[in-house]
């Protein structure tokens, strides 16, 4: 199944030095490893993070071991000025972007605990940041025959196959969807939830509000390709597998490295073969099926 993502090799390879990539969240976990294995690629990337301490260390340890095209810049993407303040110092710095993967993502669930705790930190964080985020960067993407790429980092928490509800399935299916719709099933989960009632309403059963928040990046993203279908700018969804990092609390069945190898691939996917608002779940490494 691995055959989905080619793998990269010389004679695929379109990117070069000038390749620009900007990945959230990456101080540590997924989006550092994404971060060093695009640096090991030869791309350049901007390793962000919220809290600049921990970012300028994590991109200082790349540097030390000799990437020198490693930059650093904050992003809190919950907080739509640090967005809008990132936006501005990318455009001043670089001017064109080509690869972004939005990576940061919060749950405050334990493995196996399916509480509902902060609904809106987790909404506002995994899809309205992501959100904010792509569309502050859109006029940036290049955009040349190489196509420019978004990856957002889902999980397959969020398929559409763990929504009891057979109506607000419909919705979220729909060929037709648009992110008013979107919004508005975000709107009723919230109030759902405020209620009490968020269980009868069918919402999903295991990490609840985490699952929406990708469910409904899943949802825009496909709005978004669709937005872009043809013009050069390529959107999809990846569920990297059950990975050990912080998030799980150390659990997992591979490593943050396995998992940013994927995401490198997919990323890096030669243009004739690209593909667009497709939603991929790495079952394990190597092992790679598309949902959409
Ligand atoms: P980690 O918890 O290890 O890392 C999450 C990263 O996101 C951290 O750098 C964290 O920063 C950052 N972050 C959180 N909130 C914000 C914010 N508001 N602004 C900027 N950065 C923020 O998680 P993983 O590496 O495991 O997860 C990476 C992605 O993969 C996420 O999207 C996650 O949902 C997804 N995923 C992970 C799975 C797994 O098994 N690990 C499975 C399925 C999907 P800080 O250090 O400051 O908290």
């Amino acid at each position: 199944m691995d055959h989905l993502i080619p793998p990269l090799s010389p004679t695929n390879r379109w990117w070069s030095e000038e390749t620009t990539a900007v990945v959230t969240g990456a101080n540590k976990g997924i989006g550092f490893a994404v971060v060093k294995r695009l640096l090991e690629l030869g791309l350049t990337v901007v390793l962000t993070a919220r809290n600049a301490e921990n970012g300028i260390q994590a991109a200082d340890s790349l540097r030390l071991t000799g990437f020198r095209n490693v930059h650093f810049c904050c992003l809190d993407i919950s907080d739509p000025a640090s967005i809008a303040a990132f936006a501005s110092w990318f455009r001043h710095n670089f001017g064109v972007l080509d690869i972004l993967v939005n990576n940061a993502a919060v749950s405050f669930n334990a493995v196996g605990e399916n509480l509902i705790k902060e609904p809106e930190t987790i909404i506002k964080t995994n899809f309205y940041g992501p959100k904010l985020l792509t569309e502050a960067l859109l006029p940036l993407f290049r955009r040349s025959d190489s196509v420019s790429r978004i990856l957002n980092m889902s999980s397959r928490l969020g398929t559409l196959n763990k929504l009891r509800s057979p109506s607000i399935r419909r919705i979220l299916e729909s060929e037709d969807l648009t992110n008013e719709q979107i919004d508005a099933t975000v709107t009723q989960f919230l109030q759902d939830v405020k209620s009490g009632t968020w269980e009868k309403q069918g919402w999903p059963e295991n990490w609840p509000d985490y699952a929406i928040s990708k469910m409904v990046l899943n949802a825009y993203s496909r709005v978004l390709a669709r937005r872009y279908d043809g013009k050069k700018l390529s959107v999809n969804c990846l569920c990297p597998g059950f990975t050990r990092t912080s998030m799980t609390g150390g659990q997992g069945t591979h490593t943050a490295d396995e998992a940013a190898a994927t995401v490198a691939k997919l990323v890096l996917v030669p243009p004739e073969k690209l593909t667009s608002g497709k939603f991929y779940i790495c079952l394990e490494p190597k092992k790679i099926i598309a949902k959409l």
